[in-house]
């Protein structure tokens, strides 16, 4: 949903759908197969025969090995295993998003100031107040046109960010008519969903001018609630297709995980993301009765069983931890805390522009461009604090994955694959700013950390041989 809804046609979802469809959306992995000895857990011949069965023998085993992995040499013995030139690809195909976060801001403040200053949007308040008496329609005839409008001017931007670069660097696979056709569709569900929000945020701004700033909350966590219900019913369909896993060989490792963790069979699907990316990934979308977890053919393709079971694992922790609840949770503190801010500057600036601009206070559509201003500002300043919180997240479903799935070399061979497309060893600040996953030298330290850990796997015997008593 993220590729789809991140144009500046919805801005004025950022209080909304905006915040939580990334979010919500944990992308993870990507790139070429390895072969792997984690998974199934196989013991060699030499091993059986120096007696890999006697737990005496393995508990030695055991001792050796915590003293044999540096978790730190471990890693970067790992990161040093990507060339250089795909490193400095990827570092700048991520570094370049730190400034595409800047541009689209700078982008909606034009806008915003364009359509105040020209007087474009006292003119659609003013044809909107013409065609009809009832309030609730007249929101509607300004938030078609304004939708549109915003679109049209954001598409520039749009194009190169989600078109070209993407195959720039190689990520896309699509024609533009295809990509531009899954725009419209796009445009379609922010319109009819921009266009709701609107209806109920100003029928809140009429009957609470001032205290609209709490209601509005409630308003906006509501309205994030149903997109993130929905979605997996209603959004996600028009760009791809969702089916179960049918090979048995990946199915059933699956299945199990997700039997040992209560999460329901009929939750766990594929989807066809190759239509768009090579990306490798998967997520987990909708809450409550709707949540799916679902891996993408990429997945699917580039990567062993050890690497899929992490992925997954990781996607099960999302579902298990009760994330979707959580980050909603989350958002809507920032939302409040956001909203009495714009209030405030909503406020001070229609008291010192009002007049010029012919807006008449919070309540009239007019001014819905200055309000999309100081949100975008506001969310800008939040940037960091929004991907720590959802960083923090993930990091929990990492843990999550590592602890059911068991494949510490599946995992670090996961992060280096999504170091396609995600800067592999930032700095702390950077990491801190930019990052809405941890970065994937922080996911092998995590996995070499819990290798070289080497905790037991829960045996009776072993347990009975190393303890004394019962
Ligand atoms: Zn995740």
């Amino acid at each position: 949903m993220d590729a789809h809804m991140t144009n500046s046609s919805i801005l004025i979802l950022l209080a909304a759908g905006c915040i939580i469809a990334p979010a919500l959306t944990y992308a993870q992995a990507n790139a070429t197969p390895t072969v792997s000895r984690a998974f199934p857990d196989r013991v060699s011949s030499s091993d059986r025969a120096a007696g890999a069965s006697d737990p005496g023998y393995r508990a030695a085993a055991a001792s050796e090995n915590v003293q044999s992995l540096d978790p730190a040499a471990a890693t970067q013995a790992w990161l040093a295993t990507m060339p250089r030139a795909q490193r400095e690809k990827s570092d700048a195909y991520f570094e370049g998003g730190y400034w595409l976060i800047l541009w689209n801001f700078l982008l909606a403040v034009a806008i915003s100031v364009f359509l105040l200053a020209s007087r474009i949007s006292v003119r659609l308040r003013d044809f909107a107040e013409r065609i009809t008496g009832f309030k609730t329609l007249q929101v509607i005839a300004y938030a078609l046109p304004y939708l549109v409008i915003v679109y049209v001017l954001s598409f520039p931007l749009n194009l190169y960010e989600h078109f070209f670069r993407e195959h720039q660097y190689g990520f896309a696979t699509q024609s533009f008519l295809s990509w531009f056709r899954e725009q419209l569709i796009g445009l379609g569900v922010a319109i009819i969903g921009g266009t709701i929000l609107l209806i109920v945020l100003y029928a809140v701004f009429r009957r609470a001018p001032r205290t609209w700033w709490i209601w509005g909350t409630v308003v906006a966590v509501s309205f994030m609630f149903v997109v993130v219900f929905i979605a997996p019913v209603f959004i996600e369909p028009l760009f791809n297709t969702y089916k179960p896993l049918t090979k048995p060989e990946i199915r059933d490792p699956i299945l199990a995980m997700a039997r040992a963790n209560q999460i329901p069979v009929k939750q766990v699907f594929e989807v066809d993301a190759s239509r768009q990316t090579t990306r490798v990934s998967a997520n987990v979308s909708g809450v409550l009765g709707t949540t799916r977890i679902a891996l993408n053919d990429n997945l699917l393709k580039q990567c062993t069983l050890p690497e899929i079971r992490e992925v997954m694992a990781h996607e099960m922790g999302h579902y298990v931890l009760n994330h979707g609840a959580k980050l909603l949770t989350y958002f809507g503190i920032f939302i409040l805390v956001g909203f009495a801010f714009t209030h405030v500057f909503f406020d001070a600036a229609v008291a010192r522009w009002g007049s010029k601009w012919s807006m008449r206070g919070i309540a009239d559509p007019a001014g819905l461009p200055l309000l999309v201003l100081i949100l975008s500002a506001l969310l800008f300043v939040a940037t960091p604090f929004l991907n720590t919180v959802v960083r923090v997240t993930e990091r929990e479903a990492d843990a999550f994955g590592i602890n059911t799935s068991r494949e510490p070399d599946g995992m670090a061979k996961v992060a280096l694959k999504l170091g396609a497309y995600r800067k592999l060893d930032p700095a702390p600040l950077e990491e801190f700013i930019f990052f809405d996953h941890p970065s994937g030298r922080a996911r092998i330290r995590m996995a070499m950390d819990w290798k070289a850990a080497n905790l037991p796997v829960g045996q009776s015997t072993l347990f009975e041989s190393s303890s004394t008593s019962p």
